[in-house]
């Protein structure tokens, strides 16, 4: 597994160009904390623009289509992404699968659509309250994994995971450090049992409510390899103050 943390910030819907600034704030403070990787996903309509403000952190897309091209109103390629500056995109968002019904064998076939044009990619995953109140939480999690990840040759080195249970996204709520950890362990064996020795080496995120007060405790949990921030990200103070956190 990298050894530096991996620091991502979701803008979700939030954000016009006057929000660039923040990018560039990011962009510059970025430099100074070089032993973090750190990276934001825009809206599609900023990526170019953020590729273009901020040259030393990556800069990624929300979601894809599957499909290559074609009669998709609406709708953003891979390659389309590729082409605006990002270097990775993130699938299957709880947001994406509970707006969007988005299955697991969608988020899988996004996924190989990013990798087929040289995309990374990040796969979230994650239960719902009633499905951790359930006790149900791990198996879940294991069957988002087993359905959602993508199977192409050379997958693995290109894809990393992102814990976000669900009732704690946006909510201020957090799981505790055990659980976090005992998920992440989880997770983990998960990815040796689907892609060999090489899953050992795929980085984890934690994501939900990650602010810059609580993020030492959370990222040091067992096998947490950085964050995914979506609140906390939508400002250069508040996310940089995870970065230094990290
Ligand atoms: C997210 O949406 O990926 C997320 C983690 O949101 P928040 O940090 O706001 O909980």
């Amino acid at each position: 597994m990298s050894e530096r943390p991996y620091i991502v910030g979701n803008w979700k819907m939030h954000g016009t160009r006057a929000m660039l600034s923040e990018a560039r704030a990011i962009d510059r403070a970025a430099e100074r904390l070089m032993k973090v990787e750190v990276a934001l996903a825009p809206p599609f309509t900023l990526i170019h623009a953020t590729r273009k403000e901020a040259s030393l952190i990556g800069v990624g897309a929300q979601d894809c289509h599957a499909a290559e091209g074609g009669a998709h109103t609406g709708d953003i390629s891979a390659a389309m992404i590729k082409d605006s500056g990002a270097g990775f995109v993130i699938v299957g968002h709880s947001e994406r699968r509970a707006d969007h019904g988005e299955t697991d064998a969608d988020v899988r076939a996004k996924a190989e659509s990013a990798l087929s044009v040289g995309l990374n990619v990040i796969v979230c995953v994650g239960e719902t309250e009633a499905q951790r109140d359930a006790g149900e939480a791990e198996a879940v999690v294991a069957r988002q994994l087993e359905g959602s990840l993508p199977q192409a040759d050379g997958a693995v080195a290109k894809v990393t995971v992102a814990y976000e249970p669900v009732w704690a996204i946006g909510t201020g709520r957090t799981p505790t450090v055990e659980d976090i950890g005992a998920m992440h362990r989880a997770i983990r064996a998960k990815l040796v049992s689907l892609y060999g020795e090489d899953g050992a080496s795929v980085r984890i995120l934690y994501g939900g409510s990650v602010k810059p007060d609580n993020a030492g405790v959370l990222l040091a949990a067992d096998e947490v390899g950085g964050a995914l921030v979506g609140g906390a990200s939508l400002t250069a103070e508040s996310f940089l103050g995870i970065v230094a956190a990290a």
